[in-house]
């Protein structure tokens, strides 16, 4: 079982409170000890051992350095024979690190006094005298850090034995902390023991944060050296809504944060009330709300805050749980599950956008450069036709049973949109000779999250029943910043007017074929702007769960016409902030711009 210690930090000294900032990613407040997750490299066991046990420990160290000194030896002769002497005596400066006396003393302290398990006992020290190095002046000395490092991660790697799943075994509550949380770790997690998620690196929209707002836990995002700025067990507040992480609060701000918490509680429970109202203008104008979910029990929470419908089933998240290989049949009953439970309202199910910060099947040494412009999505799908065959079979098999559509994620040529077609027509035929029912009229969708398709909205309308805008990604490619970089994030903004024009741009494309055209990106989330796409003519917006109650309120406090004229003021502006300053100030005064 997971302990952590119940001293503010394992030795007896309390320490004063410390806030670190971040990128909001999931709103609300959640206080909590502390759980590490070390996804960095390896897992740690943060608990204490018991008194009988020190003495294995300290040799199970010892025995690791040994192994590691062992290791070093012929990966030396080997680099020698391949790269000469001048590079093989770097791997002397390693021995002589992995062997420092220094370390091995202050190693076996911890794990004496302070009762830690020898990898956890290592990494404060090694840390310990990485920030040491860190004060030298002289560069040569700095950069001998990224040596000590790469001798850790062999000690550490002797030590630790990388368990798949691990917060599966987390059995209390806890905020959650990791450098990097990855999707696969969330898929493996027991949303009720997380409180709170903390991560150093993602962004607004990278799969993490929507996967926490999916959950409702706060969470915030790309908060540097938080790891190293914690203790297992800490007492910490998130604060998903302002971006704050605040370690060991005092008193006052404990209960200012419960406070609000509490107040919150009430606010949400006050909106309930928008639940069966419908999402519409003061001038009757009406506009579809969706939820967007990545695993299937999120779709009753979606219900419960009033959504018309699945607007985006992020189905990848079925290949990355604990049954990463779903076959057919189980595929086909986790979707029917939701179309059922959702009817008669639709469920838009997506096909599979495996890649960028999603996938499962590539080997450490077959990493992409640039995976968000590599092997993704529909271009998985088409380069495997099996499996693409299998998953359409399943999403026809379960339109049997409900409101179901299919869509196609991140297609960016008119090729590729008829080639998924002609994959989708082959299952419909199988499906017919083997008399399998299914919705022979099933509606079929193409997103649109690449400028090029955005560009192309008008030929690619021509095949399908409706389009979807995935603003996350339209973004992200249209400016050339990485969603998940929080060094960049300045410039993932639906307010640039590239976006808002190519926006415009489709729905108009949408109307002159005569088919819908809805926002599924994070953009329709934020009130300010779902008022925005509204005014520009978008028929629907799916969002996560959150948000619902919040873009209810603001369609319904406006006119139609006065959305209109904003985003015809809009389309005519040409920086970011005159936008972010029209949209916000004008009609929607009042309404929470969640975005930035
Ligand atoms: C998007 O890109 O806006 C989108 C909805 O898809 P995802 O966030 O899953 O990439
Ligand atoms: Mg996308």
């Amino acid at each position: 079982m997971a302990e952590y210690p119940t001293t503010a930090h394992g030795n007896g000294h309390a320490r004063p409170s410390e806030t670190l900032t971040g990128t909001p990613a999931s709103p609300g407040v959640s206080i909590g000890p502390v759980f590490i997750l070390d996804t960095a490299d390896f897992w740690i066991d943060y608990g204490q051992i018991s008194q009988d046990r020190i003495e294995e420990e300290v040799e199970r160290f010892d025995r690791a350095v040994v192994e590691v000194g062992e290791d070093l030896k012929v990966i030396r002769g080997q680099v020698e024979e391949k790269l000469g002497e001048e590079h093989a005596r770097i791997l002397d400066a390693h021995q002589m690190m992995a062997q420092d006396q220094t370390l091995h003393d202050a190693t076996v302290e911890r794990i004496q006094v302070y009762r830690y398990h020898a990898e956890y006992a290592y990494r404060v020290t090694v840390r310990d005298v990485a920030r040491r190095f860190d004060a030298i002046q002289d560069p040569y000395f700095r950069s001998r850090k990224s040596d000590l490092h790469e001798v850790e991660r062999r000690v550490m790697g002797k030590l630790c034995h990388r368990e798949e799943s691990f917060l599966d075994q987390l059995d209390y509550k806890a905020i959650v902390v990791a450098h990097d949380m990855q999707v696969a770790d969330m898929v493996h997690m027991q949303s009720d023991h997380v409180l709170g998620i903390v991560s150093e690196v993602g962004g607004r929209t990278s799969h993490t944060a929507i996967m926490a707002r999916g959950l409702e836990i706060p969470c915030v995002v790309g908060v540097r050296n938080v790891v190293e700025s914690l203790q297992p067990g800490d007492m910490t507040v998130v604060d998903g809504t302002r971006g704050l992480v605040i370690i060991n609060p005092d008193a006052e701000t404990l209960e200012r944060y419960e406070q609000e918490a509490g107040e919150r509680k009430v606010e949400r429970e006050g909106l309930a009330g928008l639940r069966d109202l419908p999402a519409e203008t003061e001038d009757g104008r009406q506009v579809q709300l969706m939820v967007n979910i990545e695993l299937p029990i999120e779709a009753q929470s979606g219900l419960n805050n009033g959504a018309e419908g699945v607007g985006l089933f992020r189905t990848e998240y079925l290949f990355l749980g604990p049954s990463s290989d779903p076959s057919e049949s189980e595929q086909a009953e986790v979707y029917r599950g939701l179309a059922e439970r959702m009817a008669p309202r639709p469920t838009i199910i997506r096909t599979l956008d495996l890649g960028g910060d999603k996938m499962p099947y590539l080997e450490p040494g077959e990493a992409e450069m640039n995976p968000f412009l590599g092997w993704r999505a529909i271009r998985v799908s088409l380069s495997r036709p099996d499996m693409f065959l299998e998953q359409l079979r399943a999403i026809l098999r379960a339109s049997a049973f409900g409101e179901v559509q299919i869509m196609f994620p991140m297609i960016a040529t008119v090729e590729e949109l008829h080639q998924a077609l002609e994959v989708l027509a082959q299952a419909k035929t199988d499906l017919r000779e083997e008399k399998v029912p299914f919705n022979e009229s099933i509606p079929v969708g193409a997103m649109i999250e690449v400028p090029s398709a955005a560009i192309l909205a008008d030929e690619l309308a021509r095949h399908v029943d409706f389009l979807s805008i995935g603003t996350n990604d339209l973004i992200q490619y249209t400016l050339a910043v990485d969603r998940g970089n929080d060094r960049v994030a300045y410039l993932f903004d639906p307010y640039y007017p590239s976006i808002v024009r190519l926006i415009k741009q489709v729905v108009d494309s949408g109307k002159r074929h005569g088919i819908p055209v809805t926002v599924c990106g994070e953009m329709a989330g934020d009130p300010a702007c779902a008022i925005l796409l509204l005014g520009m003519g978008v028929d629907g917006l799916s969002m996560s769960t959150p948000s619902l109650f919040d873009v209810k309120q603001a369609v319904r406090s406006v006119s139609f016409s006065d959305a209109a004229a904003l985003a015809e003021d809009v389309l005519t502006l040409t920086t970011r902030d005159e936008i972010r300053d029209r949209v916000t100030r004008g009609t929607v005064e009042g309404t929470a711009a969640f975005l930035n």
